[in-house]
Formats: structure tokens, C-alpha cells, sequence
């Protein structure tokens, strides 16, 4: 048997592990869920017994694995392979590159977790072949990465590629990074469940006033996207706006960036599909200028949840062979 990589995508909720054979195609998976741990090595036991279960049900025993790759919230140390600090898992300072690399006695690389989830669209999904990409990711928050030259770009601070925080309203609600007006604050899910909570409170009646949650003031996607289709005028007009805003942040990163291909993707993407994605496009497209729009292509995600697991795998490979050449 050829070697194996374990990749890992630790996300606030859940942690997804899967072995990727030498060809690259996931051949067994794990996941757990990631709440209520109490400090930081109940998260990590999580992340190690789901790495485990994965290699188990691939028959993969330690003999046959090349190395592990995860990909990662929060701010991280590419030198020491630690994650700085994460806002909703327990980790401050934590060495999980050495501490995976000790677990599974095979070198271990840290991503970012969005950086990751782009670059597995680069390698095996929507960007495949593709050599400067923009990737983001509409969720609860919203994410980007940015591969230039075919690879991840982080930029001489090592902290490029924040999408979610281009100011796209200036003097706009507060983010949680402390500005106001980031995309983030006023295009995620968070911020646009935000916005119909407040119209609610002020008196607005729609089909999306039975659906927000009274205990936790919450809507999912799926609760949005039911009011939206059954169409109730504030989701209609909310969603659209945050479409726009996307759209418009989008046409300025065009511009300056003169990109090949935009992926868009996470639950708000998956939730309103394509025609979300052609509002994006038509704001984004508005706003670059002729050279630089008549060449990009802006399309959807393709690997869903499997994004994640598969760049990290793909990086702790690639991150093997470059220290096999260079001892070699
Ligand atoms: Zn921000």
C-alpha cells in the first residue's frame, strides 16, 4: 500500500477527518461534533480520536501514512505550527502541528481553515488548474483566501487574504474585529439574520416572523431560505443586499488583484444558490473595469464539506515532497 495522508478540517462546530489515498480520493471519513469542550486538550483528544477513527475505517495503520495536514480557525504560527488563538474553540497558543506530528508519528502540517478549504478547490474542485484565485466563503462569518501564482498567498505580514473584513460601508454596523462596516458585518449570516431580528422588533409581519427562533433569536439557512422562497419582502430584500455588497467588495478585489477565477462558497452560498451567486456577479462585474472582468470567471464551490480536509491533505503532501527534494 502507497502512503496515505490524514486530512482535518476543525471547524467551530464540527471536526471532519478523511484519508486521501496517493491518487488524492478520500477513502474513508470520521467527524465529531466540537461543542461544550471544557479546555483545550478535550479539543484536542477530539480532533486525535477522530483522526483515528478515519484511519481505522480506511484499514490505514501508521505504517502507511505519509503525514496529516489540518486546517484550522483563529490567527497561526506557520513557524511553530500553533495556532495562536481561536474565538470559539479553547485553544490560545496551542502547539497543534507538534502535538498531531507526536499523535500520529508523522510530520504535520497547520492551515488556516479557509486557506485550506480554497486551496482543495484549487487542487481538486471549482479553481482546479487555475493560477490566481480568489476563494470566499458566506457563513455564519465570512472567510477568504487568495491563491496568487498557484499558491496561498499570505503576504509578507502573513496575515492576508481577510475578505470578510474589505470595508464595503464605511461607518457601518460594528464587526467582531472591532471595525465597522467590514463585509463580514453586514453580508454574513450573523449580520443578516441581524438585520431582520431589528425590522421584527420595529413591527415587521412576514412568513420569516414564525421562523426566528425565540430562545436564541436565531435563523438557520434553511429557515432564510424558506421565507425567502415563500417571499417574504424583507429576506428578499435583505438577502439582496448582502448579495450586493458581496458583489461590490468582490468588483474592487478584481481590480486590484486581476484575478482568474472567484469561488464562492459556505451555507449561505449552498443555501441560495444561483441566483445569490448571479447577484453577486452582476454587482462584482458592474464594478471591475472591462479588462478585468471580460476574463474572470466567478462560479460556485464544488466540494461542499470534503474542501477543507482535502487542502490540508493536499498541503501536508506537498509539504512532504518539497523536504523529500530538498534532503534529497
Ligand atoms: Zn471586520
Amino acid at each position: 500500500m502507497r502512503p496515505h495522508i490524514l486530512g482535518i478540517d476543525l471547524g467551530g462546530t464540527k471536526v471532519l477527518a478523511a484519508v486521501l489515498d496517493p491518487d488524492g480520493k478520500i477513502v474513508a471519513r470520521a467527524r465529531a461534533k466540537t461543542r461544550g469542550w471544557r479546555n483545550d486538550e478535550e479539543v484536542f483528544r477530539t480532533i486525535a480520536l477522530t483522526g483515528h477513527r478515519a484511519l481505522e475505517s480506511a484499514g490505514v495503520d501508521q505504517d502507511h501514512l505519509a503525514a496529516v495536514g489540518i486546517g484550522a480557525p483563529g490567527p497561526i504560527d506557520f513557524d511553530t505550527g500553533s495556532i495562536i488563538e481561536t474565538a470559539n474553540l479553547k485553544f490560545k497558543n496551542f502547539p497543534l502541528g507538534p502535538r498531531l506530528a507526536e499523535e500520529f508519528g508523522r510530520p504535520a502540517i497547520v492551515e488556516n481553515d479557509v486557506n485550506a478549504g480554497v486551496y482543495g478547490e484549487l487542487r481538486a474542485g471549482a479553481a482546479r488548474g487555475a493560477r490566481e484565485v480568489l476563494g470566499v466563503f458566506v457563513g455564519t462569518g465570512i472567510g477568504g483566501g487568495l491563491i496568487l501564482n498557484g499558491a496561498l498567498y499570505r503576504g509578507f505580514s502573513k496575515g492576508a487574504g481577510e475578505v470578510g473584513h474589505i470595508i464595503v460601508a464605511a461607518g457601518g454596523p460594528r464587526c467582531g474585529c472591532g471595525n465597522r462596516g467590514c463585509l463580514e458585518a453586514v453580508a454574513s449570516r450573523t449580520a443578516i439574520t441581524r438585520d431582520i431580528r431589528k425590522a421584527i422588533k420595529r413591527g415587521y409581519r412576514g412568513p420569516v416572523t414564525k421562523s426566528l427562533n425565540k430562545e436564541t433569536d436565531q435563523l438557520s439557512g434553511k429557515d432564510l431560505k424558506l421565507a425567502y422562497d415563500s417571499g417574504d419582502q424583507l429576506v428578499k430584500r435583505v438577502i439582496h443586499r448582502a448579495a450586493k455588497l458581496i458583489g461590490v467588495g468582490m468588483g474592487s478585489l478584481l481590480n486590484v488583484l486581476g484575478l482568474e477565477i472567484v469561488v464562492l462558497g459556505g451555507g449561505v452560498v449552498e443555501a441560495f444558490g444561483d441566483d445569490f451567486v448571479d447577484r453577486i456577479e452582476r454587482a462584482a462585474r458592474a464594478i471591475a473595469f472591462e479588462i478585468n472582468s471580460e476574463n474572470v470567471k466567478i462560479t460556485r464551490a464544488e466540494l461542499g464539506d470534503d474542501a477543507g480536509v482535502i487542502g490540508s491533505a493536499m498541503l501536508a503532501r506537498e509539504a512532504l515532497n518539497r523536504n523529500a527534494q530538498r534532503q534529497g
